[in-house]
């Protein structure tokens, strides 16, 4: 068995003791703009401490109204707030965790019309241009830290963590490329630092000893005009100087141009920018920002590049993780795959964060997983993603499950997925779903297409049908032509591809069949490689870490996309992660036509047309990715002998093929029969 000593190492920090190197790190999860808000709250972090967490930090709270995420955003400035916080300590601390409140002022990101800077520069993200604050205004933000910190020690909390990276207020604070102060909060570096360490000052004046002052570095800004490595290395000093118990380091400020915590980012990447901040400083350091395994943790820790692990959306995924650390279960641990789908791209479009691989997270009080009081047969039909999680979630409430599959491996959709560079934490999803199969009590039947009258003559008391997806085929002339393969043919086939290509529908599988086309070299598994094409200094000696890109590695491939409406080309990918794939495609020279009318497919190649005019692109293959329709030959059938089946993902409804509302949808339907 697998030991992890260190991450299950206790730290004593003389006042508050936690349990193991484990922290949850902080994420906006915009619960407490639901209804029920103090519930959903308490149960959600009381899960993460039931679930053996050492530290939990919350999601940002701004200290003032100017410096909330949005109008909606979270703010801990009066007492008439506590109740909501008081609610969340308590079930946090009957579950024997800790948890420490952060404190955020946004700055310049604030998505409101108040929102204030160091200067009057506008971010390149934010619509919004913010105000330049007064000094005096500049002394009443650190004051209100302060209070904000004094109001969440009322409130329980163990402690609080100064958010000082990705780019908020402190950060524009310390950076030239934000700050054109010529008060004593601009000009020299060492005025700049001002900001945040009269902060540290003013909290620890105002709450005394014995309550945990975390401050979150930037360890690398990853923007042009941001710190250098020595100068992020000064800063540490400076703060432990100041108080700080403890650093956590953050990664990129959120309009840097390199991707931070998307699943193209390496594992473990920003090691060397950790490194520094702990080179720097005698008190214990936080690694953050694409660690989501116990092994890699682990290894950070035997390796003294921190003495903690924060994880934010791996304890969204899992929060029994630490504990299935300590029970010797870590193949257990339901992945997090780095998809930013229903976590970050929930936040960004103003919805609650939950999570793709484990939709309980944020809904604890909805799915709360009972025995069932009636045990039923249950056959269930496609092991994709559907299928896997009504089946694990059906057994694990006592139901006697059958899982069929006619293909001999699990995973459906999830396994063209992993295929996609960047894309293969998916594999890992998969090792462990098939972990958790063998482990529940339910029969698996791979490499057997069950026919209706099978399914008929069990008997089963439920027959459920996950049969997923087939590619559509457009009614083109010539699409039986021998260079005419779908998505399926060339990601889970594996079929010879040319090298002149014609991809028919910019959606998400268009734009990934491209990517996987194009990657020989997948950036996504080699730091060096990562660092390379993004142009990032992991020597830090640039301001910002920062360098020029290297050439994409050459790639032989000509690959062009096309799409009959004159939408914006993935206008519907991930937000946060669509713009990743977009420029690896730009960087490869792929082009998008968009507005175009096919008109056949010959020995000559790829005909269309485009403004008006014919064209004819020579290619070796035509690669449909036109979406599905979806495959439920079954149905009909099972009808016709009087069984009424239910229907699961894409056989429900291919039009919005997403693995989030298959397995959301799997994991309610499971908690209700
Ligand atoms: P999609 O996003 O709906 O795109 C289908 C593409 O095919 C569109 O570009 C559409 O454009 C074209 N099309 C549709 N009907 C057609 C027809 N009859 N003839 C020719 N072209 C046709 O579907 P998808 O790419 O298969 O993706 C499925 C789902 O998975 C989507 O929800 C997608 O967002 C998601 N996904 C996301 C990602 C990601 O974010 N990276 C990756 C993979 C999948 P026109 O109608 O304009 O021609
Ligand atoms: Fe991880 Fe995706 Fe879940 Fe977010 S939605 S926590 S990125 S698996």
């Amino acid at each position: 068995m697998k030991r992890y000593d260190q991450l299950l190492a206790t730290l004593d920090l003389g006042f508050v003791r936690l349990r193991n190197r484990i922290v949850m790190g902080s994420m906006h999860t915009r619960l407490e703009t639901a209804g029920q808000a103090a519930e959903r709250m308490a149960a959600f972090y009381r899960e993460r401490a039931r679930g053996e967490a050492g530290l939990i930090l919350t999601g940002g709270h701004s200290p003032n109204q100017d410096g909330r995420m949005d109008e909606d955003g979270p703010m801990l400035t009066s007492h008439d707030q506590l109740d909501l916080h008081r609610a969340v300590t308590a079930a946090v601390h009957e579950e024997g965790g800790l948890i420490a409140l952060q404190i955020l002022h946004a700055g310049r990101y604030a998505k409101h019309a108040h929102c204030v800077a160091p200067s009057m520069l506008r971010s390149p993200i934010n619509r919004f241009a913010p105000r330049a604050l007064e000094t005096e205004q500049v002394w009443a933000t650190v004051d209100d830290f302060a209070r904000t910190a004094a109001l969440a020690r009322e409130a329980g909390y163990d402690g609080v963590e100064i958010m000082g990276s990705e780019g908020y207020l402190i950060t524009q604070f310390l950076c030239e490329r934000t700050n054109r102060r010529d008060d004593a909060f601009g000009g020299s570096f060492e005025s700049r630092m001002r900001f945040p360490l009269e902060i540290v000052k003013a909290i620890r004046a105002r709450v005394g000893d014995g309550f945990l002052l975390i401050y979150r570095i930037s360890a690398a800004d990853l923007v042009e005009g941001g710190l250098t490595g020595a100068e992020v290395a000064e800063l540490a000093r400076r703060l432990e100087q100041a108080g700080v118990h403890i650093l956590n380091t953050g990664i990129g400020w959120h309009e840097a141009t390199v991707p931070t915590i998307a699943a193209a980012v390496p594992r473990g990447a920003w090691r060397y920018a950790i490194e520094n901040v702990k080179r720097a400083v005698r008190i214990p350091v936080i690694a953050s920002t694409r660690i989501n395994t116990p092994d890699l943790a682990e290894s950070l820790l035997a390796d003294g590049v921190a003495d903690l692990i924060s994880m934010a959306r791996p304890l969204l995924a899992d929060p029994e993780f630490a504990r299935k650390v300590r029970d010797g279960i870590p193949e257990r641990i339901t992945p997090c795959v780095a998809c930013n789908q229903a976590c970050l791209d929930h936040i960004f479009t103003k919805r609650t964060a939950t999570c793709l691989v484990n939709p309980r997270a944020g809904h604890e009080r909805e799915f709360a997983a009972r025995p069932t009081s009636k045990r039923k047969s249950i056959a269930v039909v496609g092991a994709g993603a559907a299928g896997i999680y009504f089946a694990l979630n059906a057994a694990s409430r006592g139901h006697a499950v059958t899982l069929y599959e006619a293909g001999t491996e699990i995973g459906g959709q999830l396994l063209m997925a992993g295929a996609i560079p960047g894309k293969s934490e998916f594999g890992e999803l998969i090792r462990h779903l098939r972990a958790r199969l063998a482990a529940e009590p339910l029969e698996t039947r791979l490499g057997h297409r069950v026919q209706a009258a099978e399914l008929v003559a069990h008997g089963y008391d439920e027959v459920v049908l996950a049969t997923g997806v087939r590619p559509r085929l457009p009614d083109i002339p010539g699409i039986d032509h021998s260079s005419v393969l779908t998505y399926l043919d060339v990601l889970a086939h594996r079929v010879p591809v040319g090298q002149r290509v014609a991809i028919i529908g910019a959606g998400g599988i268009g734009f990934d069949t491209a990517h996987f086309l194009l990657d020989e070299h997948d950036e996504s598994i080699s730091p060096a490689r990562f660092f390379e094409a993004w142009g990032i200094d992991p020597e830090l000696a640039t301001p910002g870490g920062l360098r020029t890109p290297s050439p994409r590695a050459a790639c032989t491939r000509e690959i062009h996309i096309f799409q009959r409406s004159l939408d914006k080309p993935g206008a519907r990918l991930g937000k946060s992660t669509g713009w990743i794939l977009k420029a690896g495609l730009q960087r490869g020279g792929v082009t998008v036509v968009t507005g175009v009318a096919y008109t056949r497919i010959d020995d000559d190649g790829f005909h269309y047309v485009v403004d008006g005019r014919p064209m004819v692109l020579k290619v070796d293959n035509v690669i449909i990715c036109a979406g599905q329709e979806p495959e439920r030959s079954l149905y009909q059938q099972l009808v016709g002998h009087g069984v009424r089946p239910h229907l699961l993902g894409g056989a429900d409804s291919s039009a919005e093929l997403d693995a989030f509302r298959a397995i959301r949808q799997a994991t309610a339907l499971a908690m209700t029969m």
